[in-house]
């Protein structure tokens, strides 16, 4: 296709709540399925896509740990969940016809590929979109800190985190009508004014490498590629 991405490789960070529908937890096939053929369109003009995907929907580390388990084992449990959540992607991701490989930080063979780097980057140039799973394989980490992380060692160009709305806004648009959606802000604004678009050892991870943080949203069917071409609405972090 004639379309054209500003970008040659980059990393899309879906959280767990993305993929659970309305319910609010759970996988939701008919939640995943456009989402997968965003990712599968995306691909096909030609960006090499890595996605790294949350585990909110099934299993969260610290409210498990305020119930009673501790925090570590509460967060093993949490990578635990992510895997689930690729696996239900890279199913959705292949119906898309697009060929998808799961490539987990926590090594279990039987059930996919543990992340090792440099095969990381031979499936990548095979056309074969990366899901990662497992988090960073670390307590006490996001799985938005894993996708700065895999951003920086795939040398990813950006950092796509999809979420509801269509960027970072000065208010609720939900319930400030005239809220304003910012262009762009700095790293900087984004850690002091606490703007919560994702933790802060995510954001500084990708100030460090250099990595712009382009903040969409995952709800209009196509954004992903549009957003490549430059086209749709967003906020882009760096500087
Ligand atoms: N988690 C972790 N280390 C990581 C990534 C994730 O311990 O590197 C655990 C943590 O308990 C977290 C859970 O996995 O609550 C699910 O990940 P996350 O909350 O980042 O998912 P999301 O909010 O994106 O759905």
């Amino acid at each position: 296709s004639a379309a054209k991405s500003r970008y040659r490789r980059v990393l899309v960070k879906l959280s767990g709540e993305a993929l659970a529908g309305d319910k609010g937890f759970g996988i939701d096939l008919d939640v995943i399925d456009p989402i997968a053929k965003d990712i599968a369109a995306a691909a096909a003009i030609g960006v090499e896509i890595c996605v790294v995907v949350g585990g909110g929907n099934i299993f969260r580390g610290m409210m498990a740990a305020e119930g009673g388990i501790d925090r570590a084992r509460a967060d093993y449990m949490g990578m635990l969940a992510t895997v689930m959540n690729a696996l239900a992607l890279q199913t959705a991701i292949e119906r898309a016809g697009q060929t998808a490989r799961v490539l987990s930080a926590i090594p279990m063979p039987t059930v996919c590929e543990p992340y090792i780097r440099d095969k990381a980057l031979d499936h990548l140039s095979k056309g074969r979109v990366l899901v990662f799973a497992g988090g960073t394989g670390n307590p006490f980490f996001t799985t938005d800190t894993a996708a700065a992380l895999r951003a920086a060692e795939m040398e990813c160009e950006a950092l796509y985190k999809a979420t509801q709305v269509d960027g970072v806004y000065s208010a609720d648009p939900k319930k400030v009508p005239d809220a304003k959606r910012y262009e762009r802000l700095s790293y900087a604004e984004v850690l002091k004014q606490d703007l919560r678009i994702m933790d802060g050892a995510a954001i500084a991870l990708a100030r460090d490498n250099r990595i712009p943080i382009i903040v969409f949203s995952i709800k209009n069917q196509g954004s992903l590629a549009l957003e490549l071409q430059g086209q749709g609405a967003s906020t882009i972090i760096d500087g």
